[in-house]
């Protein structure tokens, strides 16, 4: 669990991002209480989960479904109304682990994985699985994602994607709620802002599209980069660096 002090600094770490939310939303007219912090624990341990959850902090982001089951079994316990976020690539035959595991998987980037994981999700008690569609609309970078960089120019692209989440939207133990996005790796922030907008106005086209989903989720924004996608309509940042310090191993 920690120390009392841990417990401290921790909180502490977690308002200052918590602060930073709440300027970058006011820069904007938006509300704090519209940014959901994900804090993002992937190769950091145990204890360090359960020190931020002791420390307040409710949302929990892992990319790797082996590694989160591992630290989910122990942590589940004591703090059973975390809430778990899967932002990693998903593979269709760990669909029934992820499911069991977590309440929003960000990382749907095909029609396949959206089916296993309905099945998979048949079988659970919380009900409704949330999912987000994971984006590239950027063309670079992680090739993970359903391939939009052209969407705005090429509308045929665009209906072809509208087509196939259709088929999503139908599977019943499933509940879209909006996209995900990574923007590129670059030295200059900024540069992710035309990403950021860019899949703003996807999530509005797809919502015009399909009136009746709840698409409000819009995940975007990592420690990097967080401020900017507030700015351009960001309701949950994924923040791992800037919130637990550096990675000892890279993933
Ligand atoms: C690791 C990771 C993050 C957090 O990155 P930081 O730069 O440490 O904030 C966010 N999103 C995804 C998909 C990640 O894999």
């Amino acid at each position: 669990m920690g120390s009392d002090t841990q417990i401290q600094a921790m909180a502490e770490a977690i308002a200052a991002i918590q602060m930073r939310i709440a300027a970058a939303a006011g820069r904007v007219g938006r509300s704090s209480e519209d940014v959901c912090l994900i804090g993002v624990t992937k190769t950091h341990p145990v204890e360090r989960i359960a020190l931020a959850l002791a420390a307040g902090l409710q949302h929990i982001g892992e990319n790797r479904v082996q590694e989160a089951v591992s630290k989910f079994e122990p942590i589940s316990e004591l703090y059973p109304h975390s809430t778990w976020h899967l932002i990693g690539h998903l593979q269709s035959n760990k669909a029934r682990r992820a499911a069991r595991l977590f309440d929003y998987i960000h990382s749907v980037d095909s029609v396949h994985v959206a089916m296993a994981l309905n099945q998979a999700a048949a079988e659970r008690p919380q009900g409704r699985l949330n999912i987000l569609l994971q984006v590239n609309v950027s063309g670079e970078g992680s090739k993970q994602g359903f391939d939009l960089a052209d969407w705005q120019t090429h509308s045929s692209l665009t209906e072809a994607w509208f087509h196939e989440v259709e088929q999503i939207v139908a599977l019943p133990h499933l509940q879209l709620r909006g996209l995900m996005t990574i923007a590129p790796w670059g030295s200059d922030p900024e540069q992710a802002r035309p990403h950021f907008v860019s899949c703003r106005m996807l999530r509005d086209a797809l919502q015009q599209r399909f009136p009746e989903q709840p698409l409000i989720e819009l995940s975007m924004g990592m420690s990097d980069d967080f401020e900017l996608a507030i700015e351009e309509g960001a309701t949950q940042v994924r923040v791992g660096r800037a919130l637990f310090g550096e990675r000892s191993s890279k993933l």
